[in-house]
């Protein structure tokens, strides 16, 4: 269910990025960062704006404790592809609209 760190796969980074992967890999599980996790992490202000997806699993792995992973990760793709769709987030319905970042950012 866990994937490798998107550093690794591409082992293209810096050797202190990839230890440094590497490490936080054995520690604990990572949160796969597809499309649906990026772009609600970003609209809910889990993450900054210009944060892109390598950057992401950098910071979910320092923050997150273990047993958030698996519930984090699930719970915003589900929400991606039911609600905060990414091309027309269906912000009227959204529970989390009092707390979204992305809605007084962007006027929606
Ligand atoms: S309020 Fe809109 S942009 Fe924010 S999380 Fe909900 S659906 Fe996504």
């Amino acid at each position: 269910m866990f994937a490798a760190p998107l550093c690794l796969q591409r082992g293209a980074e810096p050797a202190s990025q990839a230890a440094e992967a590497a490490r936080l890999q054995v520690l604990q599980p990572e949160v796969p960062v597809d499309t649906h996790v990026h772009h609600t992490s970003q609209r809910l202000g889990l993450i900054g704006p210009k944060v892109n997806a390598d950057k992401a699993h950098v910071i979910f792995a320092r923050v997150l404790p273990p047993e958030w992973v698996y519930p984090l990760h699930a719970n915003l793709i589900t929400h991606g592809r039911q609600v905060c769709h990414a091309q027309r987030p269906a912000c009227a319905k959204c529970a989390l609209y009092q707390q979204c970042v992305y809605v007084g950012s962007m006027n929606v």
